[in-house]
C-alpha cells in the first residue's frame, strides 16, 4: 500500500472535496501572480467540529524536473469548537486560502486536501510561461 494510492480525485464541479486551483493559464518568468486554493467552490463543503477541511497542501512541479516543490501550506483551525461543546464556538474557517507566486518556468500546480472524515483529495493545473 502506497499513500497516493489513497489520493482521490474527481471533477471538482461534481464531488465537493476536490480542490480548486485558480490562477492565470499563462503567467510571466519570474513576476508574481495570484493563486487561490479553495475546497467546496461549486457544491460547499461542510466545516462542522465533527466534518471539516483540516488543510491544503499546494506543490510546484516544474517541467522536466525530478522533484515537486511545496510552495504553501494553509491550514483551517476553527470549526465551531468550544468549551460549550461542538459547533458552540465563536469561530468557523472556511478553506480557502489566497497566496503570490512567482516561477521561472512552466509546470503544474498540484493542490492536495484533508477532509477529516472524508480523506485525501488532488487536483492540478498547468501552468505555461
Ligand atoms: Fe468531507
Amino acid at each position: 500500500m502506497k499513500l497516493g494510492e489513497k489520493i482521490q480525485s474527481a471533477d471538482w464541479k461534481a464531488e465537493k472535496h476536490v480542490p480548486v486551483i485558480e490562477c492565470p493559464d499563462q503567467v510571466e518568468k519570474d513576476k508574481f501572480f495570484q493563486v487561490k486554493v479553495s475546497v467546496g467552490k461549486e457544491i460547499p463543503h461542510p466545516n462542522t467540529t465533527e466534518h471539516h477541511i483540516r488543510w491544503i497542501d499546494v506543490y510546484f512541479q516544474p517541467e522536466g524536473d525530478k522533484f515537486v516543490y511545496q510552495v504553501g501550506h494553509f491550514e483551517f483551525s476553527a470549526h465551531g469548537e468550544s468549551a460549550k461543546g461542538a459547533n458552540q464556538g465563536p469561530a468557523y474557517t472556511h478553506s480557502e486560502a489566497l497566496f503570490s507566486l512567482k516561477v521561472n518556468g512552466p509546470g503544474t500546480l498540484i493542490a492536495l486536501s484533508l477532509c477529516n472524515i472524508h480523506g485525501l483529495w488532488e487536483n492540478s493545473k498547468a501552468i505555461t510561461v
